[in-house]
């Protein structure tokens, strides 16, 4: 496990410094804002779609390291994804960051987001992981208000 945590770590500080698709999107298909107010973590997430399928997801806001590191990943995990596969991947990672997933398990899906399972023992910091999940899926059900944790 020390080394899913070494990992964790260093994924979370790289896409903390450096997050990947990280800015507006011109000619979004979809657009959402998600706030998590206990953290202070405030993003936009945009997705543009080729029919059913995420060809690429942006988003800007500010917040924690780890809520734009893991809305980084994100980004970059979903593109090319069918809106039902965001979903399952959805409920896996959400199930992970809380603690109700094996994480060598999980690696086998979830590839690098599996790293995140390291939240799962900071229960403040879970709702900080999910919000660019919560926000995306959001977005894919063209929901009209904000998504918000509480
Ligand atoms: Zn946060």
């Amino acid at each position: 496990m020390s080394e899913l945590h070494d990992l964790y770590q260093e994924v979370i500080l790289d896409h903390n410094k450096s997050p990947r698709n990280f800015g507006p999107m011109e000619d979004a298909d979809l657009t959402m804002e998600g706030y998590n107010p206990l953290c202070g973590d405030h993003y936009t997430v945009y997705v543009r779609m080729d029919g059913d399928v995420v060809s690429e997801v942006h988003f800007e806001g500010a917040g924690c390291a780890i809520s734009k590191s893991s809305a980084s990943v994100m980004t970059q995990y979903v593109r090319g994804k069918t809106r039902e596969e965001v979903e399952a991947i959805f409920d896996s990672f959400h199930n992970l960051v809380r603690g109700k997933t094996d994480p060598a398990e999980a690696a086998e899906t979830l590839g690098k987001l599996a790293v995140f399972s390291g939240v799962s023992e900071f229960p403040a910091r879970v709702k900080c992981a999910s919000l660019p999940w919560h926000t995306l899926k959001g977005a894919l059900e063209h929901r009209k208000e904000p998504i918000t944790t509480e």
